[in-house]
């Protein structure tokens, strides 16, 4: 007998609301603050920065937003994306636990990122914003807002992490396709950019740096606004639809997760995929666990500490409360390009120290190890990201299997690695290691921070 694999919704039953977690948290998370006055930040502090549309969103404490119609119709390109059972996954490890992923690298992005970029071009659009500026790492937000500003007709400007720009000349060119100026960062065209380099000529660049030129840009040219594809209420609110139709499809599965799995760079698709499910949790009893899967040589999560930080590393964004390791932490170059970021987004964040949710770290071999297993046996290479959602599930699947027991474990496929095989190449050429990150090097960081949580 053959088993269903493969799970999906039709247009009739999509979602036409995004669930805003902040309406249903115990403990609301504190506000983020002006970086000059460090008093809560106000509507008109964002405005240089975001439209109003945007802000409004930010600020929500409404549980369900409902999906604008055009958003809902650029939405129904590629979603509803499948939940797929994972069965020669489970053969392959001999596990009595039954494994699900979503696989959102089936947008034309690639990856979830359009699940936000769409908003975002959409509500700047409405605002009358006629150019975004944003940064990119391994390039994926890029060419998903890159898409959705060409679908929306708004003009694009990318800085993207230099590191990346030269490991992944695909991705540059995608958003040039769809339209896109895309600089290397750090670039001479802002004053953060020229700061870092003339410091080191050769910096390779992080996301902190990227975002302090796309921002730093958008406040000083007119009818430009920035946009950011990840730690933001708003962007992890957009990203609710991926839990919301996977709770239709486990429905459709007669099954429901035990545990949920994202990986977690700043927390949009972790968030997206089992935020739905901690309000089940939170509102109807169910004991979904949510797990966060970082790399070891970025872990904020595990190893951060909480406290007020910048979003960027130059300290030009509101503080936010966050788990971070401080915000000029220079993250090892990993291939996992976008999961290297410092810190999280206010929300995760304090549903990690309440403890609704958990977190995990693995080293970057193990991560490449399960990748390799996945596309052995589900036949899907996966971006580098997402496989330490993989690692995550796979570690669980192979306790399960040590206790013999039944547990139904569901993770998110962020993206496909296809752009990404050099990565798998020095993977199989054995050119990849694991990086030690000494406490030392992150108290060093930590300690540069002005502790406004005391
Ligand atoms: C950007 C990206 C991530 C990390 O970002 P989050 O906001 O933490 O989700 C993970 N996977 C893929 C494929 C990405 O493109």
């Amino acid at each position: 007998m053959s088993h269903t694999k493969k799970f999906m919704l039709p247009d009739s039953q999509m979602p036409t609301h995004w669930y805003n977690i902040v309406a249903d948290m115990p403990n609301k998370p504190l506000p983020p603050l002006h970086p000059g006055t460090k008093q809560p930040a106000r509507k008109e502090d964002f405005l240089p920065i975001f439209c109003p549309s945007i802000i409004d969103q930010e600020m929500s404490t409404e549980r369900w937003i409902e999906i604008p119609g055009e958003v809902q119709d650029a939405y129904k390109i590629w979603r509803c994306t499948p939940l797929v059972r994972a069965f020669e996954l489970e053969k392959a490890l001999g596990t009595p636990a039954k494994i699900y992923y979503k696989n959102e690298g089936v947008s034309p992005a690639g990856s979830h990122k359009p699940n936000s970029a769409i908003p975002q071009a959409y509500y700047n659009k409405k605002d009358g914003v006629q150019r975004l500026t944003t940064e990119t790492g391994a390039g994926q937000w890029g060419s998903a807002l890159a898409m959705a500003c060409k679908l929306f007709n708004i003009d694009l400007k990318v800085f993207m992490v230099k590191v990346s720009y030269h490991q992944k000349p695909y991705r540059k060119l995608m958003m040039n396709t769809w339209g896109a100026e895309v600089n290397a960062s750090p670039s001479l065209l802002t004053e953060s950019g020229r700061a870092i380099l003339a410091k080191d000529p050769d910096a390779p660049g992080n996301l902190g740096i990227a975002i302090s030129e796309a921002v730093e840009m958008a406040v000083k040219t007119p009818g430009t606004k920035y946009s950011l594809g990840s730690v933001l209420n708003h962007v992890l609110l957009h990203q609710t639809i991926i839990g919301l139709e996977a709770i239709e499809q486990f429905k459709l599965a007669g099954d429901f997760p035990d545990m949920v799995f994202g990986c977690f760079g700043g927390g949009s698709n972790f968030s997206g995929s089992a935020f739905p499910f901690v309000h089940l949790n939170l509102t109807e009893g169910k004991k979904v666990r949510a797990i966060a899967c970082e790399p070891a040589s970025c872990p904020k999560l595990t190893r951060g500490e909480f406290q007020y930080d910048f979003g960027d590393s130059q300290g030009l964004t509101p503080l936010l409360p966050m788990y971070t390791l401080g915000h000029d932490f220079q993250p090892a170059s990993i291939h996992a390009g976008g999961l290297r970021y410092h810190g999280a987004g206010s929300v995760v964040s304090q549903l990690l120290k309440d403890n609704l949710i958990e977190a995990m770290s693995i080293p970057q071999i193990e991560t490449f190890e399960a990748g390799m297993l996945f596309a052995a046996t589900e036949g899907i290479i996966p971006a580098p990201e997402s496989t330490h959602a993989i690692a995550g599930t796979i570690r669980e699947a192979m306790k399960c299997k040590e206790e013999g027991k039944e547990k139904t474990l569901f993770f998110n496929l962020s993206g496909q690695g296809m752009i990404d095989l050099y990565a798998y190449e020095q993977y199989m050429e054995g050119n990849l290691v694991n990086y030690n990150l000494p406490d030392s090097v992150i108290r060093e960081s930590l300690d540069k921070l002005e502790k406004i949580i005391r």
